[in-house]
């Protein structure tokens, strides 16, 4: 991975956005710029030097996995050690103050209270733009080459599922049948946990698997992903138990047609917004589109939900290199629900879908 590249880029926008340092602390961001794997790490990067913070557990692994950084190992904590590393090394320029950006979305309000704290007067704390997640959305050959294996072994699992649903078996048990044979594969985790939502429930956009049992009829959908080498793949594929209804088929085919109008409409330079418009408008021809209740799907990598967010109004263009997910549902509540679910890459001229698995309707 090019960790280097990529402090070096951040360091190259840091005038831009009238920043003198940025202070990291998400895991995910510190991993993608810097390789470190562990949940206590701090990247400091100003113009000219880049630190990362930790504290003594993980001595041994930062020093076999971070790169393009000095490693300090912190006694008070990784956030204190940086606090007092920035008033040391940081000039506060003459008149002026000293501006510290930090991740808006990540830090909690105790921990930016304490790091003002720790610092003396000069710096300012300012909430930056998300420049280390816009820089994840587009995706190098290698993260794509992980996202393609995670996708691969993910979708592995849904065999284990076609041969656990029955009528009668508990949601959790074709969860825990599917958990089990990831990890023999090798994969480190689930990305989230495994939705198995049948009969009913199936309404549930996120129902995770309960101890319900399977009914004898109706539709069960199954939305899973593993992490892999740090990435994480996520599918949603929807079968029926029993003998579906004209109903039900009709149903599924108006998911099935928007899901594909929606991978059709995925190419460089598109809006995401009009991505999710190609899906609602689909359903609009059969009337579902208001039983269409979340977003068509959203950027995937070292986090299972990272930017692009595919939803009406989003103006993000598509770039070659960014992975997503196409996943719109429909949902009557009290009766059924049916989500299809890809991981797609764009590429120079369109898009590639990186599931393998076929979407047409399974009868069990
Ligand atoms: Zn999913
Ligand atoms: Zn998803």
């Amino acid at each position: 991975m090019d960790h280097r590249g990529r402090q070096q880029r951040l360091q190259n926008s840091l005038s831009t956005h009238r920043l003198d340092a940025l202070l990291v602390a998400h895991p995910p961001n510190v991993r993608y710029l810097c390789g470190f794997t562990g949940s206590a790490g701090v990247l400091v990067i100003t113009e000219k030097k880049r630190v990362f913070f930790t504290d003594g557990r993980y001595t041994e692994q930062a020093g076999a996995e971070v790169q393009g950084a000095r490693i300090v190992i912190a006694h008070k904590g990784p956030l204190a050690a940086a606090a007092s590393w920035l008033s040391k090394h940081q000039k506060i320029r003459s008149r002026l103050s000293s501006k510290i950006g930090i991740e808006g979305e990540h830090i909690t309000v105790a921990a930016r209270s304490r790091l003002a704290g720790a610092l003396p007067s000069g710096f300012r704390l300012r909430e930056a733009p998300a420049l280390i997640e816009q820089a994840r959305m587009v995706k190098d050959e290698e993260e794509i080459a992980r996202l393609r294996s995670a996708v691969l072994l993910g979708a592995s699992l849904f065999d284990r599922a076609l041969e656990t649903i029955r009528p009668g078996v508990r949601e959790t048990e074709v969860a825990a049948e599917m958990e089990y044979a990831a990890r023999k594969a090798g994969a480190q985790e689930m990305s989230f946990a495994t939705i198995i939502a049948s009969g009913e429930r199936s309404a549930l956009p996120h129902g995770r698997a309960s101890q319900a049992a399977i009914p004898a009829q109706g539709f069960v959908v199954c939305d899973f992903g593993v992490i892999l080498a740090g990435y994480c793949s996520d599918m949603t594929r929807t079968v029926y138990v029993g003998r579906p209804s004209a109903e039900a088929r009709e149903v599924y085919q108006a998911v099935q047609q928007a899901q594909q109008a929606a991978v059709d409409a995925v190419r460089p330079g598109i809006s995401v917004g009009e991505v999710d418009g190609a899906a609602r408008k689909s359903l609009q021809k059969s009337g579902l589109a208001k039983y269409f209740t979340h977003s068509t799907g959203h950027g995937v990598g070292l986090e299972i939900h990272e930017a692009p967010r595919l939803a009406a109004g989003q103006s993000q263009v598509l770039l070659p290199g960014m992975v997503i997910t196409i996943e719109p549902g429909v949902y009557v509540p009290g009766k059924w629900g049916v989500r299809i679910e890809d991981v797609v890459v764009v590429t120079e001229r369109g898009c590639e879908v990186l599931t393998p698995t076929s979407k047409e309707l399974v009868a069990i």
